[in-house]
């Protein structure tokens, strides 16, 4: 990045262009305000653990996000945490069947908040070694960032109401809300789905009293429920949700209504509003959530607020995006094992950690085919699995299989290595120690790869032709000498790549101190012996001690330079005398 700006005149940033689901053209990025992003993606449900096709979808928003920030955009993004109202039959218009939360407590033999919370922590940290920018940093501790659904009642029934005032939506005799589509010409627009296909393909309840097949729950009555929340006492509420609720919604909702929980479309409306305000700019989720999550997202913004459907974008038409809910929905592909849907029965159904550690997960046919495909001790590297799972575009589905695990754990070897390599190269050099700028020939490849990079996931995140620069970048870097000034332009560079791939492990793990280098550290001051055990260990501390090393022995001391070497093997640091000079490398 240091480079595009720096030469901006010369190399000036392509644009960023996205596929809108909803006008189904390729847009150029224009975010409602200038040098911001608003990005609410639909997070997990999380009754058990999230498989890798939840997280390719997942991590398709992480690096939509990350190529925003490379752009320049300041992104706020959300992502919800599903934990009340997923029914288990969700490809229906209204969606039937049983709470995905309750049917889990009930096989676990647990309640239902006791399963989510289990579920939530699994979730965090499967994203966490998967790298989701969301999960790490400060952010992790700001809830606003991945709201709970149980957490934003108030905000629902709000919008219930709201929906009931403007005519949207009607009770049945139950106390239960639906949505009446027929109200929404534009319902299906986003899918490209009828209403008579929905209304064909969707199974009335016999209980049920809706004026259509296609009228999906806002709110549902089931007293086996176990998450229930009454909209007209407080008891049972956590005492912050009832205050706001009474805030939201002074005179409460509809007395009719009666004590329920949500359905799962209102409670994405409900909550990217709540952290994201009335328009965000991009809405993301699987293929799987255009219908009909998406298309009863929009229908609930435009029925209780007015806002329209998405619309041409840019100031010609500023009113029409500022009465808009979401301005771009993008959406990742499908993810097939072995070309087929997952499947436990064939073993084909993979979660994130099933990979990281099949052994321990029960799956030791796993581990064994791993192992023979060079994984070792049977286990893949969490980088290893985000590689695979973003390297191809989001719009096209995914074909997950081993194989494909195997060359993307050849791929983040591979510049890894070369990563390895330059530092190397660069030594425990601080800046004094470079002489001179890079030669032209390593800037020009330099400026050349980055644009590549930069120019191919602004294409719609075309992650396999970024992925081309990278690796044009890496054959190039391992076929140059370097100096250290043309190491460290390397190293920005593939530091720059893994802003967004975040797949290298940059600990310093090993290097090689050469003579001259040792003596033009002796002549600085040298470390306390005594720090030894509290130091950071890195390749420049490294060097101090085993110059600390050298000096003893120049004195005839040996006995302190083995308690030196010793005191770094106690770190984990192992050092060895070679003719060139000090090799090291961490246990
Ligand atoms: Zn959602």
């Amino acid at each position: 990045m240091r480079h595009i700006v720096e030469n901006a005149g010369k190399n000036p940033m392509s644009v960023l262009k996205l596929k809108n689901s909803y006008t189904r053209q390729i847009e150029v990025f224009e975010p409602l305000f200038p040098g911001r992003a608003l990005m609410y993606s639909c997070g997990p449900t999380v009754y058990s653990f999230a498989h890798i096709g939840n997280f390719r979808s997942f991590l398709f928003s992480d690096v939509l996000r990350r190529v925003l920030e490379r752009n320049g955009y300041e992104v706020r993004h959300v992502m919800n945490i599903t934990d009340v109202g997923h029914m288990t039959e969700d490809h229906l218009a209204d969606a039937q069947g049983e709470d995905k939360l309750a049917k889990a407590a009930r096989e676990l033999g647990s309640d239902p908040f006791k399963v989510a919370q289990h579920f939530e922590k699994a979730f965090v940290e499967d994203a966490r070694a998967l790298r989701l920018k969301l999960y790490l940093g400060g952010e992790a501790a700001e809830p606003g960032q991945h709201p709970r659904a149980t957490e934003h009642i108030p905000e629902m029934l709000a919008m219930i109401q709201k929906l009931l005032e403007r005519g949207y939506a009607y009770l049945d005799s139950a106390g239960q809300v639906y949505f009446e589509v027929a109200k929404f010409p534009e319902y299906g627009q986003l899918s490209g789905k009828k209403v008579e296909e929905l209304e064909a393909g969707a199974r009335v309840e016999v209980r049920e009293e809706k004026k259509a097949p296609e009228d999906f729950a806002l709110w549902k009555v089931d007293a086996k429920h176990l998450m229930q929340w009454d909209p007209h006492s407080e008891k049972g509420w956590r005492p912050e949700d009832w205050k706001r609720y009474r805030e939201l919604a002074p005179g409460g909702v509809d007395a009719r209504v009666r004590p329920g929980f949500p359905g799962w479309h209102i409670e994405c409306s409900a909550m990217s509003r709540a952290h994201l305000g009335a328009t965000i700019d991009i809405h993301t989720g699987g293929e799987d959530n255009m219908f009909p999550h998406h298309e009863c997202e929009i229908a609930q913004s435009y029925g209780a607020y007015g806002f329209t459907v998405p619309g041409p974008h840019g100031a010609a038409d500023e009113h029409h995006a500022r009465k808009t809910f979401a301005r771009y929905w993008l959406h990742g592909r499908h993810l097939l094992v072995d070309n087929r849907k997952m499947s436990k029965r064939d073993g084909t159904f993979f979660t994130a950690r099933d990979l990281f550690n099949p052994a321990f997960n029960g799956r030791a046919d796993l581990a064994a085919r791993l192992e023979a495909l060079g994984f070792k001790g049977g286990r893949v590297l969490p980088a290893v699995l985000r590689y695979a799972l973003i390297s191809n575009q989001y719009t096209q589905p995914m074909n997950f299989t081993l194989d494909l695990l195997a060359q993307a754990k050849a791929s983040v070897e591979r510049i890894q290595r070369c990563f390895e390599r330059l530092r190397e190269i660069v030594g425990p050099a601080t800046d004094a120690d470079i002489e001179g700028p890079a030669g032209d020939r390593m800037l020009a490849l330099v400026d050349a790869q980055e644009r590549a990079f930069d120019d191919a996931l602004n294409d719609n995140l075309n992650m396999p032709n970024a992925l081309a620069a990278v690796f044009k970048a890496v054959s190039e870097l391992n076929s140059m000498e370097l100096g250290k000034a043309e190491a460290v332009e390397g190293l920005r560079l593939l530091e720059s790549f893994d802003e967004v791939l975040d797949v290298l492990d940059r600990r310093e793990r090993s290097g090689l101190l050469t003579r001259q280098e040792i003596d033009a550290r002796l002549e600085r001051p040298l470390p306390e012996f005594e720090s030894l055990a509290t130091a950071e260990i890195d390749a420049l501390s490294v060097a101090g001690f085993v110059a600390l090393r050298q000096a003893a022995r120049k004195a005839k001391d040996f006995k302190r330079g083995d308690a030196i070497r010793d005191g770094l093997k106690a770190r984990g640091v192992l050092i060895e005398d070679t003719s060139q000079g000090v090799r090291w490398k961490l246990e």
